[in-house]
C-alpha cells in the first residue's frame, strides 16, 4: 500500500508545480530567476530527504490563496486531517478563513472542514459552536452541517439534541440511514428510562422509535420487555412477532421472550405454530432446537428424528449439541461417558465462538451490540449464521 504521507506530499508537489506553471509573474513572492518561488525548491529538497511534513509546509508556503489555489489548500487541509495531523489541518483551514479573497460560499465550506478538524481533535465545544453558527445560513451545505452536528451529539451521547437535529435533517434529506439512527436515539433514551423503572415513559420512546423507523427491531423488543413486565403477554407476543417482519435474522434473539409470553398466556400451541412457520421460511439452529424441545416433552424419539432430519438440511454445531443432550437425557447415565466427552467438547467450542457479527465491518463478539463498537453503525450487528452459528 502507498504510504499516505508520501501520497500527500506527491499530490501537493504536483499540484503546486502545475499551478506555478500557470501563475502570472506578478503573483509570486520570493522568486528565482525563472519565476518559481524558492519555497517550491525547499519543498522538493525536503521531499528528496524523506522529510514529508516539512515538504508539505514548504509547498503550502509557495502557494498564495486565490480562486485557483483554493481547492488545493482545502484538499491539503483534509489530507492532513486524514493523516492525523489535526493541528496542521486546523492551521491550513484557519489560514483560508483569514483571507478576504474567498467567497461566502467558500467560507462556509472551510468552516465545515474546520468543524471536522475540531471534532477529530476532540474539541467538541468549538465544533458545535462553529456548526450552530453556520447552521442558520440555509446554505446548500445545510445537510452536511446537520449531519456533522448529529455525529457530534451522537458521540457525546446527547440523545435529545441528536434527535432534534436528526429530525431537521430527516425533513430536508429523508433517507433510511438517518431514520435508523433516529430510532436508535429514541431507544437509547427508552433504555435509560427502563433502567430507572420509568416504564410508561420508556414505552412512549419505543413507540416514537417505531414511528420514525418501522423496521426498528430494538424498539419492538424493548416495547415487548415493558409489556412483559406489566403482564400484558398477548400484546407482547404481537410486538415480538413484528420482529419476524422487520428482520428475520433477529428471530433467534426473541425466542426466549416469546416462549415466556406464550407459556404465561397458556398458548404454547401458538408458539409451536410460529416456530414451524419461521423455520420453513428462514431456518435457524435456534428455531429447530425450540421445535425439537417442544416435541421432546411428548415424544423424545420423534424429537430426535426431527432434529436429525433438520441437521441434514441445515447442519449447525448448536443443533448437534442439542441432539447429544437429548441422547444423554435418554441414556439416564448408562454407558454415556463418550457422549459426555463429546457434549463438553461441543459446549467448550460453542463458548469460545462469537455469536454476533457486524454485517458492515466484520466485527464479531459474544454480545449483541445495537451500535457496532468498531464501525459505529446502528443495527448492523446480527446473529452469525452457518455451521458455527444459527
Ligand atoms: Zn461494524
Amino acid at each position: 500500500m502507498i504510504d499516505v504521507g508520501l501520497f500527500v506530499v506527491l499530490f501537493v508537489a504536483l499540484a503546486c508545480g502545475w499551478l506555478l506553471g500557470k501563475r502570472k509573474p506578478r503573483e509570486t513572492k520570493k522568486v528565482t530567476d525563472k519565476g518559481i518561488p524558492k519555497d517550491y525548491f525547499r519543498g522538493l529538497n525536503h521531499l528528496l530527504n524523506d522529510q514529508h511534513s516539512e515538504a508539505i509546509d514548504a509547498f503550502v508556503d509557495s502557494l498564495h490563496v486565490n480562486s485557483e489555489t483554493f481547492e488545493i489548500h482545502l484538499t491539503i487541509g483534509n489530507l492532513f486531517r486524514k493523516k492525523g495531523e489535526i493541528q496542521k489541518a486546523i492551521n491550513v483551514h484557519q489560514n483560508l478563513l483569514s483571507r478576504p479573497e474567498i467567497s461566502p460560499k467558500e467560507m462556509r465550506l472551510v468552516q465545515l472542514e474546520l468543524a471536522s478538524d475540531f471534532m477529530s481533535a476532540g474539541l467538541l465545544d468549538r465544533a458545535e459552536r462553529l456548526l450552530l453558527n453556520i447552521a442558520g445560513t440555509n446554505s446548500e451545505f445545510q445537510p452536511m452541517i446537520l449531519t456533522l452536528l448529529v455525529d457530534l451529539y451522537e458521540f457525546e451521547q446527547s440523545w435529545d439534541k441528536a434527535i432534534k437535529i436528526g429530525t431537521q435533517l430527516n425533513l430536508i434529506q429523508s433517507n433510511e440511514k438517518i431514520a435508523k439512527r433516529l430510532a436508535h436515539y429514541h431507544c437509547e433514551i427508552a433504555q435509560s428510562m427502563m433502567d430507572k423503572e420509568q416504564y410508561q415513559e420508556a414505552y412512549k420512546y419505543y413507540t416514537s422509535a417505531l414511528d420514525v423507523d418501522e423496521k426498528c427491531v430494538r424498539a419492538s423488543i424493548g416495547a415487548a420487555d415493558i409489556l412483559i413486565e406489566q403482564g400484558r403477554f398477548k400484546e407482547a407476543i404481537k410486538e415480538l412477532k413484528q420482529v419476524a417482519i422487520q428482520d428475520k435474522e433477529f428471530v433467534p434473539v426473541i425466542l426466549p421472550q416469546l416462549k415466556e409470553c406464550y407459556d404465561k398466556s397458556w398458548r404454547m400451541g401458538g408458539y409451536l405454530k410460529f416456530l414451524i412457520e419461521q423455520n420453513k421460511q428462514s431456518p435457524s439452529a435456534s428455531l429447530m432446537m425450540a421445535i425439537a424441545q417442544h416435541y421432546y416433552h411428548e415424544d423424545p424419539q420423534y424429537a430426535e428424528t426431527f432434529l436429525v432430519e433438520q441437521l441434514r438440511l441445515h447442519p449447525t454445531i448448536k443443533g448437534f449439541k442439542e441432539l447429544i443432550k437429548m441422547q444423554l437425557d435418554e441414556s439416564q447415565g448408562k454407558n454415556s461417558d463418550h457422549l459426555h466427552v463429546i457434549f463438553e467438547l461441543i459446549e467448550h467450542l460453542e463458548q469460545v465462538k462469537h455469536k454476533f457479527l457486524c454485517r458492515q465491518c466484520g466485527f464479531s463478539g459474544h454480545q449483541l451490540h445495537w451500535q457496532c463498537p468498531s464501525c459505529k453503525n446502528w443495527g448492523t450487528v446480527k446473529p452469525i449464521h452457518g455451521l458455527e452459528g444459527e
